[in-house]
């Protein structure tokens, strides 16, 4: 018999096997002869009262012996089988790759960056050289933008069976097992990579291909149907660099930082559109204050409990000004992804041990906000996207000659019509060309009308204005990944910081005004939403915590439209546009769901086409 108990414990109790089993033996009133295994399956900590507790579900077997932890998946040989390209080494497209293995299809992997392990000595040379390589970065490389991350693995997909069968084939490669019991689980970035390189692993020995510092550089189509990328070997030299092409159904999982793709589907007229994201700034806590508020204790988190987590959420002016991927005992890291960017992230090691505890804290911006915003230094990019006033003054004064030419042409077929009466049939032929040369104009009225409509919901408004901030925060910083950061009360009373709390982010901080120079519309709404969490919680709103510039990469600002039962793009056969990236995913679990239900979409799609 499996009997499950609830039992709601100390956290010294929590931490100790013997005591969890003394008091299930006493809840069940049972003899320990009884019990052959038990297993802690759910645990969360509940910090709502004065004395904290954690709650606990217990699995029990009684005479009988126990399951096996998880369900593993069987992965196939799929050497021979068809093909299908897998562009990005994310948890999108890796979880992608894999799905496609179980359902008998061989993944060519693509990854612009480099393997996880080789990543992490650019990772190490942003901080201490400030140079950031495009093609391997925080974002860029295998494993994706959450390879050197807290690995927070919550999600709010209420899709419970998907979530399990992600967390179980993280814990098949090698994850720790204590990611399927808690509430809140998370891998860490010391222990993530030696996963991912596992996955990579699988899929090799299945038969699948993965190549590294290959960036998919244009999309192969044939009518409407992709058939294929072409990409760009970057292990070799500039000058031996050679082009490549893969052929196949081609899953899309480039990420929200890929710009270059988004730019290339515009250019090609890939139908793409705006999307709302979040912005703002990281906020860095020493960890034991961060402690002390939460489980309400001058002596923080104490032996048992770990460093503490908060999540905050507020409504200002009518949007919404949250906290975002809290990294308890972490990093900030420098997470820009090209030049003349400064862009701040948050990670965290498996004991999430370190002296500070961070979060992004985040406005919600979306394109119709751009409409009114004062945006200072916009770049000259930016406004030839969002006000279009060139494109339209040239559209206008086209009309215009159109027009007139068209009056010129009516005299000289009323000239025409008196000197040639006899010539009747060609005065027809003349005025059916005026009719055809009217209704073109109505075509290019329509055409205008059109494009005003479109003009402050251009498809790359959010992420020009992304790089606006991120610009902004380099000039700010020093023009290094020296990041511009500010005291928090002094944040909110618009005062500048005369110095600056230690920080964990390695390429140092610079003393900067970011109330003065954020756009207002999120600098006041920040002030607004850091007043409210220090109300909510007291302590929270401090001058021992640290404002940095600027947090940006929160989610895709384009979405890559897709239809929602095939998850085919919407025009284009054999193209999947996958994940966070695409816009329908953020964060990494669900970006990994998202991969599979990919893998499957293309299964039917060659089932179907053959
Ligand atoms: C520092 C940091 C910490 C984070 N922490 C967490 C966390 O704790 N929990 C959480 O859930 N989420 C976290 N996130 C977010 C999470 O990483 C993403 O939501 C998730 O990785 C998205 O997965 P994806 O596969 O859609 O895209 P990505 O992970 O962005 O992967 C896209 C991949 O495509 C590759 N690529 C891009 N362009 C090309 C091209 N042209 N050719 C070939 N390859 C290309 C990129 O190099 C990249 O490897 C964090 C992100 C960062 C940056």
């Amino acid at each position: 018999m499996v009997q499950d108990v609830q039992l709601r414990v100390l956290p010294r109790v929590a931490a100790s096997d013997a005591g969890i089993r003394e008091l299930v033996l006493h809840e069940l009133g049972t003899d320990a002869h009884d019990v052959r295994n038990l297993r802690v399956i759910r645990r969360s900590i509940d910090a709502r009262q004065r004395q904290v507790m954690v709650n606990l579900t217990v699995r029990v077997w009684l005479g009988e012996e126990p399951a096996a932890e998880y369900p593993q998946v069987d992965y196939p040989d799929v050497t021979g089988r068809p093909q299908v390209i897998v562009v990005g080494a994310g948890p999108g497209g890796l979880f992608a790759a894999l799905r496609l293995i179980e359902l008998g299809l061989r993944p060519i992997v693509i990854e612009r960056g480099k393997d996880v392990h080789e990543r992490k000595l650019d990772l190490a040379r942003i901080s201490r050289e400030h140079v950031v390589d495009e093609d391997s970065n925080y974002s860029f490389g295998e494993g994706g933008a959450g390879a050197y991350s807290d690995g927070k693995l919550y999600t709010r997909s209420k899709k419970r069976g998907s979530v399990e069968k992600i967390l179980n084939v993280f814990c098949q490669h090698g994850a720790s097992t204590n990611i399927l019991v808690d509430a809140h689980p998370h891998i860490g970035t010391d222990r993530l990579p030696r996963v991912i390189e596992n996955i990579r692993n699988t899929i090799l020995r299945c038969g699948g291909e993965v190549h590294f510092q290959t960036k998919m550089t244009d999309l192969l189509i044939e009518g409407d149907k992709v058939v294929g990328v072409e990409a760009k070997d970057s292990s070799l030299s500039t000058l031996n660099s050679s082009f490549l092409t893969f052929k196949g159904p081609v899953i899309l999982a480039t990420g929200h930082s890929a710009r270059d793709v988004y730019r290339l589907l515009a250019s090609r007229e890939i139908e793409i559109e705006a999307k709302g994201i979040a912005v703002g700034v990281r906020l860095e806590h020493p960890a034991q204050l961060i402690d002390q508020i939460q489980y309400h204790s001058r002596e923080g988190r104490g032996r048992w409990l770990p460093a503490a987590e908060y999540a905050y959420v507020q409504q200002c002016g009518g949007r919404g000004v949250y906290s975002f991927c809290m990294c308890p005992g972490g990093f900030v890291v420098p997470a820009a992804t090209g030049p003349e960017q400064v862009v701040v992230n948050g990670m965290s090691p498996s004991n999430r041990g370190g002296r500070w505890s961070n979060s992004g804290m985040v406005v919600e911006v979306r394109p119709e906000d751009l409409l009114n915003a004062d945006l200072g230094l916009m770049t000259d990019e930016y406004h030839s996207v969002t006000n279009h006033q060139s494109p339209i003054t040239i559209h206008q004064s086209s009309i215009i000659n159109h027009q007139s030419s068209i009056i010129n042409h009516q005299s000289s077929v009323i000239n025409h019509q008196s000197s040639v009466i006899n010539h009747q049939s060609s005065v027809i032929n003349h005025q059916s060309s005026i009719i055809n040369h009217q209704s073109s104009i109505i075509n290019h009225q329509s055409s205008i009308i059109n494009h005003q409509s479109s003009i402050f919901n251009h498809q790359l408004s959010m992420l020009l204005f992304q790089e606006h901030l991120e610009r902004l925060a380099w000039q700010q910083g020093g023009r290094r990944q020296t990041a511009p950061a500010q005291r928090m009360a002094d944040f909110v009373n618009g005062r500048l910081s005369a110095d600056l709390p230690p920080s964990s982010y390695a390429p140092g901080l610079v003393a900067s005004p970011l109330h003065f120079w954020m756009p207002k519309f999120i600098s006041e709404r920040l002030q607004e939403g850091f007043r409210a969490f220090g109300r909510k919680s007291h302590g929270f709103l401090t001058n021992e915590a640290t404002v940095i510039g600027v947090e940006t990469r929160t989610s895709s600002p384009v979405r890559i439209l897709r239809d929602s039962e095939t998850l085919r793009h919407i025009r284009l056969q054999g193209l999947y546009p996958c994940g966070e990236g695409a816009g329908y995913a953020g964060g990494i679990v669900s970006a990994a769901i998202d991969g599979e239900r990919c893998a499957e979409a293309v299964a039917s799609y060659l089932s179907v086409t053959g």
